[in-house]
């Protein structure tokens, strides 16, 4: 039995290393983990932020399993819990979790497997950890390290704030000697230091890896009158592939995914709000089902560990760079190519800012909130490279461009549109501010004036003077104009007027001094573009392989059925596709295949061999 390989008195990097291969079927440790591993197992504290999917429980598994007691793990969600300790059964570790949705009897049954030095984990929850009972009955054990996922938590400058965090802290002073481990997948510099405070690690070292995401694929999209329906078009284009939509409103999540299904798209509604049971029930075929749709609020999230999500949809914008990455961060998990598309709009700007404006926080925290709204907008609006202005925004320095989004691969991104922006900025001067957008396009291209103010305008020189646009072309110039602050939008009567924002900068504009640019030719944008899915997976599979992947995948999902549980607690689809390119015919040979371990070998191993023979 696994569980009865006894952990060496001193572990070194290479017992690590052998059990990694071992339990978890990896070869080697990847990027940072290494490092963590060693400073952990060492008895060090450390605070570690690596990018989703770059294998943050590694650093906290591989020591608990190798140094002597049990290891603490917080994790702020049962979902998210239930899954980890899912996944590590699975792999043979004996693992279990402690929470407030848990019967009495199984409550029991953890604190007798404790009392026996049964368990190598325990998942438990931030709330239950800050009970003085809890702890006190911990400290009864030996206890080899406690981790807290999640970390961001803890930092009122993380976008997941939770209270409960703050008192982490005490754990020091409760388990005296017991490394701590904190792991984020997102932190600035700032959120960084705060968790150090709050979880008294403030003299624990950083590990930060690259926030690099190589298989995701980026986009941006400015929202126009055609948003919902681009919308559906980008899931049809991925019909089949399991994907996320990001929505702000309940109402909307229930709506898109009743347009999806008409459509025939296999989509499901989340949010906050339903009746826990059918929130259960849509996360369950969420995870079980090949292929679903999830329209959702930000409710959906924290906790989906599911490795093949190929797409996530911002069908509104994030609410700061934190919190897309975190969004974005669910696709591709797996490694293999995944998209991330984010739709947003002015009106969705100013809503934030006037949020932040009328919030009750106190100044310095507003301020930091202003700071923020504007780089989240200057990543979406911006003509840089997408994730190398994501990984810039975390403080990596030295980074390439990315060669896939939208902006490097769209040439023509990025449109010198000085001339149209002198002619809006003129016409918003020669009608007096006393204009909506509406009214100063039609007096742009000239449109029959409509109203005693649209006529005594109808006599200055602006009058028709952008006949050379549409009204969708003009709406993008002067979006832009409000984006860059030149314009502004003030509200008169219950109307919003437009208005100079900035006179310096306009004066610059109309001198010719300061160019403005918009995302793309406004005389070209806005025919309807065919949506092309990005992520063509599969297709470099020769046909005979393709059809043994789809053989090992029917097999893995009555595999997991008969067990209940997701197919890819069985395997990932990375696995399957290795598994379906070097046929092996051996146990020992398909153990070499990462994600493989002994556990697995043993569970599996004989179905697949048995299934490769016959093929
Ligand atoms: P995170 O929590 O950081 O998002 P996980 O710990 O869930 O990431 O790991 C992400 C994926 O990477 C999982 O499928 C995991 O099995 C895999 N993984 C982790 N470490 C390694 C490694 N050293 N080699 C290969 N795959 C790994
Ligand atoms: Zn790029």
């Amino acid at each position: 039995m696994l569980a009865e390989v006894l952990p060496p008195l001193d572990p070194t990097l290479e017992d690590a290393q052998a059990t990694l291969h071992r339990v978890f079927g990896h070869s080697a440790f990847r990027g940072l983990q290494a490092d963590v591993v060693a400073h952990v197992m060492a008895g060090g504290d450390a605070l570690a932020v690596l990018p989703t999917g770059g294998g943050k429980s590694m650093c906290y598994q591989i020591p608990a399993l190798l140094r002597p007691g049990v290891g603490i793990v917080v994790s702020p969600l049962i979902a998210l819990m239930t899954d980890q300790v899912e996944a590590l059964r699975a792999a043979g570790v004996r693992a279990a979790r402690l929470d407030s949705s848990m019967a009495w009897d199984d409550k029991q049954a953890v604190f007798s497997a404790l009392e026996a030095g049964r368990l190598d984990i325990l998942y438990v929850s931030p709330e239950g950890l800050s009970s003085g009972v809890l702890i006190e009955r911990l400290s009864r054990y030996s206890i080899s390290l406690i981790a807290v996922d999640e970390a961001h938590c803890v930092s009122q400058w993380g976008h997941d704030f939770r209270p409960d965090y703050r008192r982490l802290g005490a754990l020091q002073e409760a388990f005296p000697g017991v490394p701590r481990l904190a792991v984020t997948a997102t932190a600035d510099v700032r959120t960084r230091e705060d968790i150090r405070r709050q979880l008294h690690l403030t003299h624990a070292p950083e590990f930060v890896a690259s926030f690099d995401r190589p298989n995701l694929i980026l986009s941006t999209r400015r929202k126009d009158s055609r948003t919902a329906a681009r919308i559906l078009e980008l899931v049809l284009a991925r019909q089949g592939l399991c994907g996320i939509i990001y929505v702000t409103a309940r109402k909307e999540t229930e709506e898109l995914a009743a347009s999806l299904r008409e459509k025939g798209v296999h989509a499901l509604a989340y949010h906050a709000q339903m009746p826990s049971d059918q929130k259960s029930e849509h996360l369950r075929r969420f995870q079980e089902e090949d292929g679903v749709v999830m329209v959702a609020t930000i409710a959906f999230g924290m906790g989906i560990d599911k490795p093949d999500v190929r797409y996530v949809i911002h069908a509104d914008p994030p609410k700061s760079i934190e919190a897309y990455w975190q969004e974005v961060g669910r696709a591709g998990r797996d490694g293999l190519p995944a998209e991330g598309i984010a739709f947003y709009g002015f009106s969705d700007r100013r809503f934030m800012a006037e949020r932040i404006d009328g919030s009750p926080a106190p100044d310095e925290v507003k301020q930091v909130q202003r700071s923020k709204l504007n780089q989240l907008y200057s990543f979406l609006d911006g003509l840089a490279c997408r994730r190398g202005g994501v990984r810039r925004y975390f403080g990596e320095t030295d980074v390439q461009d990315c060669g896939q989004c939208d902006v490097c691969t769209n040439p023509t991104m990025g449109h010198n549109s000085s001339q149209w922006a002198k002619m809006a900025l003129s016409a918003v001067i020669r009608c007096e501010e006393s204009f909506g957008r509406g009214r100063i396009i039609s007096h742009l291209i000239g449109a029959e004036p409509d109203g005693p103010l649209e006529t005594r305008f109808a006599e200055r020189s602006t009058f028709g003077i952008g006949k050379g646009l549409n009204k969708t072309a003009w709406r993008r110039v002067l979006d832009q104009l409000l984006f860059d602050g030149i314009l502004a939008e003030q509200s008169r009567d219950g109307f919003p007027l437009l208005t100079i924002a900035c006179p310096d900068l306009a004066r610059s504009v109309l001198k010719g001094e300061v160019p403005v640019f918009t995302r793309e030719d406004p005389v070209q944008a806005g025919g309807a573009k065919r949506s092309v899915a990005k992520i063509a997976l599969d297709d470099d599979l020769d046909p005979e392989t393709l059809a043994l992947y789809r053989t090992l995948r029917d097999w893995r999902l009555e595999t997991a059925r008969a067990a209940g549980i997701p197919p890819y607690v069985v395997f990932h689809d990375s696995v399957l596709r290795q598994v379906a390119l070097a046929r092996p015919s051996t146990t020992s040979a398909l153990m070499m295949i990462s994600g493989i371990g002994e556990a697995k070998a043993r569970r599996y191993g004989q179905s697949i061999l048995a299934l490769l023979s016959k093929t």
